[in-house]
């Protein structure tokens, strides 16, 4: 496929492999674009700032409207596209395709309430006969930088809430997973989003990233993938405004009143679900002492049920990693885990990019697959005393993103949802869990900044102060 930058479809002289993980075959092409491409997208996109600017809200939202309703309509070739070069099984990536056009869907409906705020100035001190109110404007260009593990959703995440706030929008999505962002760009210049409002341009990370991070004419960045990169975003972004969306090692905790097969059928859809590579996987099982045998062999007649392979089998439950050097890297950490003295419960197994689902027993603070995020299909189990003692393990992690609790006490319950440092707290489910619509970001190494449309919209506009001074 070509890029679409500049206003136009384009094709460079380099260009990136785009690979089924499953059997290294090339699904397509993509450019390699460059820093200049950023500076030349970046002109083009301050005549689309002017342009989305001017329209009413009203109107963006009818092209928002528009999308989603062409999203569905291709929601068959979206689906597809999303599993060949991710790795998701189709069922997976047919959920991600109806979430991707209900954001879209979100985004326009939330322009049509965008608002400001009246402030009562005459109950300050001198304020008489002030009246004050917000208006939100739009940033200018929003750059939005995305991950490779929902390449459709996380993508419709920034761009839909963009255009609501009357943005132009540089998307810079992940070499491994670009076919399904270009495939959105060619729906949303369908749909009437104007050309000079939009571009998408592939590439390596690094190169580019860094032109949209020095690009004084971009205002805000949004991110969306590691830790690492989105530490190296922040230092390059100077007074840009920021959203990070970052990682995570989320812990789940089981206490000795949970009901235990409700929560083995949530781990084992949380702990493999995409391979282990979602950012809220449940990866930490903090267990109760009390139930210890009971629950890991529940969990392992679940998680070995679970069916590896092609992902566009309809029987395969887990597809490949999206990268063969991933489902190494768990290997090697499984492996690292179990020198130390953990204990190998299911899976452990690699074949290409396929990491068999893996259960790991007996873990310590200092292992890798409990210290750091790793992103793949495996869990590590710990065990508790009691619930201040889950409480400190859950909060040993530098990240802050997901968390879960099962237990039928609710004081224990919201003991856990006050104490625990986590943007999202669920109980009686696991980590993973999340409506669109709802506010969404991490603490600590997870992040800044929320999603969902309505607090991506307040995070992509700006708040201008209006006082009048009445007779
Ligand atoms: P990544 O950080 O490697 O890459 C993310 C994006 O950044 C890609 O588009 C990449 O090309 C780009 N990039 C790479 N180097 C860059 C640089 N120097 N400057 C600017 N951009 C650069 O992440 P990934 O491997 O694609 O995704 C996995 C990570 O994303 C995990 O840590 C996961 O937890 C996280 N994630 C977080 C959320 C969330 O909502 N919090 C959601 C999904 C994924």
């Amino acid at each position: 496929m070509k890029m679409f930058c500049a206003g136009q479809w384009q094709d460079t002289t380099q260009t990136i492999n785009v690979t089924n993980s499953f059997d290294q075959s090339i699904i397509d092409t993509i450019p390699r674009g460059s820093s200049e491409d950023v500076t030349n997208a970046v002109t083009v996109l301050e005549q689309g700032a002017r342009i989305m600017k001017a329209m009413t809200p009203y109107d963006r939202s009818l092209i928002l409207q528009k999308v989603s309703e062409l999203m569905l309509e291709r929601s068959e070739d979206l689906a597809r596209t999303i599993s060949l070069e991710e790795g998701k099984v189709l069922a997976e990536s047919q959920v991600e395709t109806m979430r991707s056009a209900e954001v879209i869907r979100l985004s326009g409906e939330e322009a049509r309430r965008m608002t400001g705020e009246m402030i009562p100035l005459e109950g300050n001190a001198g304020g008489k006969n002030k009246l004050g109110f917000t208006l939100r404007v739009p940033c200018g260009i929003v750059a939005a930088i995305t991950p490779f593990n929902f390449p459709l959703n996380l993508v419709c995440h920034k761009v839909g809430p963009a255009i609501a706030a009357g943005n132009a929008i540089l998307l810079k999505p992940a070499s491994d997973t670009p076919l399904s962002a270009l495939k959105l760009t060619e729906i949303l210049l369908e749909a009437g989003l104007p050309p000079e409002a939009i571009a998408c341009i592939t590439g390596p990370g690094g190169e580019i990233g860094q032109a949209i991070c020095t690009e004084p004419r971009i205002r805000k960045i949004s991110f969306t993938g590691s830790y690492e990169v989105g530490a190296k975003i922040c230092e390059m972004a100077g007074m840009k405004r920021v959203t990070m969306e970052l990682g995570s090692n989320s812990p789940v905790v089981i206490m000795d009143d949970a009901d235990l097969e409700k929560a083995a059928t949530a781990i084992t859809m949380a702990g493999y679900a995409n391979a282990g590579q979602v950012c809220i996987s449940a990866q930490r099982i903090l267990t109760s002492s009390a139930i210890k045998t009971d629950f890991v062999d529940l969990l392992k007649s679940k998680v070995e049920s679970l069916t590896t392979g092609n992902q566009l089998d309809e029987s395969t439950k887990i597809g490949p990693m999206v990268r063969e050097t991933d489902a190494a890297r768990v290997e090697e950490w499984v492996n690292e885990a179990i020198s130390q003295g953990a204990r190998l419960v299911s899976g452990g197994e690699r074949q290409g990019a396929i990491y068999t689902p893996t259960i790991l027993d007996e873990t310590r603070p200092e292992m890798l697959v409990v210290k750091d995020e790793i992103f793949g299909p495996a869990v590590a189990l710990s065990y508790f005393d009691d619930v201040n003692e889950a409480i400190t393990m859950a909060n040993d992690t530098t990240y802050g993103l997901a968390a879960g609790i099962f237990t039928q006490d609710v004081d224990r319950a919201m003991k856990f949802a006050r104490q625990v440092d986590s943007g999202n707290i669920h109980i009686n489910w696991s980590s993973q869990w999340r409506a669109d619509a709802m506010p969404y970001g991490g603490l600590k190494h997870s992040g800044t900044g929320k999603e969902g449309p309505k607090y991506a919209i307040h995070e992509m506009s700006e708040e201008k102060m209006v006082v009048m001074h009445l007779a």
